[in-house]
C-alpha cells in the first residue's frame, strides 16, 4: 500500500459488516462490538484474527507476568472481575459479542484445561453470566471463599476494580448472610450459576469468614480495603491510561498503594500494543505497537502534513514516527477495515529495537466547545487533577466527572459534573473551597481557553456536584442500552438530554468561578 497517498477513510461508520467482508472468503467468525465514546460500532472477526489474537496473548502475557513476578512467580490466583454480555445476532445470522465478551468466550480463556495465567478464583459460570448483579456478586463470593490465594486482581479497566468497591459496599451484609448461612441469595437464579456456586462453595455454612468480612466491611475507613481482604494481593492489573487515570488515585487508596499495572492496549477493532515494562509508574506507561497483528498507518496531528495541492493528510510508517510527536493511529486489519480511522491520539516515546512504543494521550473527538475554545479530554484532565490536589488536601478524591458545555444562555461556559468521596462528613468542602475549585480547573485548562475566558467570550466555569452513585446510574442507564459493563468508559463530555437529565437529578450544589483565573498556564 502505498501510505504517501492521500486516503479516504472510513470514518466509524459500519454499520452492516456484511458490506465491508464477504463472510466466506474471510471465514468471518463473528462480529465485536466497540463501545467507545457511547457509540455502538459493529467489527467483523474472522477465524484467523481470533487465533492471531489468542497466539498473541499467550505469546505476550507469559513475558509480562515474568517481568512482574520475578523468577519466584506467586502462583496464586488471580481474582477477576469480568463481566460478559448476552450474545445478538444479525438478520444475517452472525453473532455479535462484546469485545471482551468474544476474548472471553472464544479465546483459550476457557477452552482448555486451567493455563497458569488464567487462573483465576471466578467460576467459569459467574463470568459467562451475563447479568451484572448476579456475575459480580458471585465472583465477590468465589474471591471471599479464596481469599488467601489472591495473588492479584485483575480486569480489563481500572474503573471496574472502583465499581466493584461500590458495589461492595451496598450488598456486603447480603453477601456475609450468604456465607454466615451456607445459603445462596435467592437473587441468583440464573440456574447453572446457582448450581455451580452451591457445589463449589456453599455446602456449608462459614460464620468464621462472614464475620470477617462483616467486621472489614463496616468500619468506616475503607482506605487499603483490597488488602484487609485478600491479604496476598501484591498488584493490581488493569488499564490506567488515558481516560482510566482518573481512578488511580482511587484505587491507591483502596489498595493503600499497591502497583497498578496497564498491560495492554487493544479495541474492539484490533489488538494494538502491550506494555513491556509492566512495573513502571501507571503515568510513564508505553505501549509497543505489536506489527504483526494488523497493518498501522500514524496520521501526524500538526498541519505540515497538510499540502495545498494534496489537501488530505499524508501518513507515516510505524518505522517513521517521531519521538514526542502526536499521531492519530490508522488501522488496516485482517478483517475487513481498511485505513479505520480508531479515535486514538498517541505519542512514541522511544524505540523497542525499531518498532516504536507509544504513550495513549486521549481520545480524539472529545472535545469540549465553547465559543473558538475546545477543551480535549487531556486538558480537562490536567484541570480535574488540579482540583484533586486542593482537595487532597482535605482527604477528598474526586470519584469522577464529566463535562457539559452550556452555551443555551450568556456567554456560554463549562459545566464539570463531578463525584466526591469525604473521608470523613466533618471535612465536606465549603462552598468557598469549591469555588476555589472552580478557579483552580480554569486555571488549568490551556492557554486558548485563559484567553477567552479573560475577553469575556467564556463565563464563569460551574461545578454542580453530584450526590454518590450518580455516576453509577448513568453507567447502569448505559448498560440498559447494551453497553457491556466490562468495557464501559464514562463519557468525558456528555451531549445527550437523557444523560443530562440523569446527571442534573444528582445535583446536590452548584459552584461558581468568582473571579478571571489570575494566572494563564
Ligand atoms: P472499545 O471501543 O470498547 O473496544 O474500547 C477501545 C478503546 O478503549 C480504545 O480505542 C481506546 O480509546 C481505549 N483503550 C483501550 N486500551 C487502552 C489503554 N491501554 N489505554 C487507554 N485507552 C485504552
Amino acid at each position: 500500500m502505498n501510505t504517501r497517498k492521500g486516503i479516504g477513510y472510513h470514518e466509524n461508520n459500519i454499520s452492516d459488516p456484511a458490506k465491508v467482508v464477504s463472510r466466506d472468503t474471510l471465514r468471518l467468525q463473528h462480529i465485536d462490538q466497540g463501545t467507545t465514546d457511547g457509540i455502538q460500532r459493529l467489527f467483523p472477526v474472522t477465524e484467523d484474527e481470533k487465533e492471531r489474537r489468542d497466539a498473541l496473548h499467550f505469546s505476550v502475557m507469559p513475558y509480562i507476568k515474568r517481568c512482574i513476578e520475578g523468577e519466584n512467580a506467586y502462583g496464586g490466583k488471580a481474582l477477576s472481575l469480568l463481566i460478559t454480555r448476552e450474545e445478538r445476532v444479525t438478520p444475517s445470522g452472525l453473532k455479535i459479542l462484546a469485545g471482551t465478551t468474544s476474548c472471553l468466550k472464544n479465546f483459550k480463556f476457557f477452552r482448555d484445561k486451567p493455563y497458569p495465567l488464567n487462573d483465576n478464583t471466578s467460576l467459569k459460570e459467574a463470568i459467562l453470566c451475563s447479568d451484572h448483579f448476579q456475575s459480580i456478586y458471585t465472583q465477590l463470593l468465589c474471591g471471599f471463599y479464596q481469599r488467601h490465594d489472591v495473588t492479584h486482581v485483575k480486569s480489563v479497566f481500572a474503573s471496574s476494580l472502583v465499581s466493584v468497591i461500590h458495589f461492595l459496599k451496598r450488598h456486603y451484609s447480603e453477601l456475609c448472610s450468604d456465607i454466615s448461612s451456607g445459603s445462596l441469595s435467592p437473587k441468583i437464579t440464573d440456574p447453572s450459576l446457582r448450581g455451580r456456586m452451591i457445589e463449589t462453595f456453599m455446602q456449608n455454612p462459614d460464620p468464621e469468614l462472614a464475620k470477617f468480612i462483616q467486621v472489614t466491611c463496616s468500619d468506616e475507613n475503607w482506605e487499603g480495603i483490597y488488602r484487609k481482604i485478600w491479604p496476598n494481593i501484591k498488584y493490581l492489573d488493569a488499564i490506567s491510561t488515558g481516560s482510566m487515570a482518573q481512578y488511580i488515585l482511587l484505587l491507591k487508596y483502596y489498595t493503600g498503594g499497591l502497583p497498578l499495572l496497564s498491560t495492554k492496549y487493544s479495541a474492539s477493532e484490533c489488538d494494538l500494543g502491550f506494555n513491556l515494562n509492566p512495573m513502571c509508574d501507571p503515568y510513564d506507561v508505553s505501549y509497543t505497537i505489536m506489527p504483526n497483528m494488523s497493518y498501522y498507518e500514524f496520521l501526524p496531528l500538526d498541519s505540515s502534513h497538510f499540502t495545498s495541492s494534496d489537501p488530505k493528510p499524508l501518513t507515516v510508517e510505524m518505522a517513521d514516527v517521531e519521538v514526542g510527536k502526536e499521531y492519530e493511529v490508522v488501522v488496516t486489519n485482517f478483517c475487513g477495515l481498511y485505513r479505520y480511522r480508531i479515535g486514538d491520539v498517541l505519542s512514541p516515546t522511544r524505540f523497542f529495537n525499531s518498532t516504536p512504543q507509544f504513550k495513549f494521550i486521549r481520545r480524539k473527538n472529545v472535545v469540549l466547545t465553547i465559543d473558538i475554545c475546545k477543551l480535549t479530554e487531556m486538558e480537562l484532565q490536567k484541570g480535574i487533577d488540579s482540583v484533586s490536589s486542593l482537595l487532597g488536601q482535605l482527604d477528598i478524591i474526586v470519584v469522577e466527572y464529566t463535562s457539559y458545555a452550556n452555551v443555551k444562555d450568556g456567554p456560554g461556559h463549562c459545566v464539570i459534573y463531578m463525584e466526591l468521596m469525604v473521608m470523613s462528613q466533618a471535612n465536606w468542602p465549603k462552598p468557598e473551597v469549591l469555588e476555589q475549585c472552580c478557579q483552580a480547573m480554569e486555571g488549568s485548562l490551556g492557554q486558548l481557553y485563559f484567553s477567552t475566558r479573560v475577553s469575556g467570550f467564556i463565563g464563569p466555569l460551574e461545578i454542580r456536584l453530584v450526590e454518590n452513585g450518580t455516576f453509577e446510574k448513568l453507567r447502569d442507564y448505559a448498560i440498559s442500552k447494551g453497553v457491556s459493563f466490562t468495557q464501559y468508559k464514562v463519557p468525558r463530555c456528555v451531549k445527550a438530554l437523557d444523560l443530562l437529565e440523569l446527571l442534573n437529578s444528582g445535583v446536590v450544589s452548584i459552584h461558581f468561578s468568582s473571579s478571571f483565573p489570575t494566572s494563564g498556564p
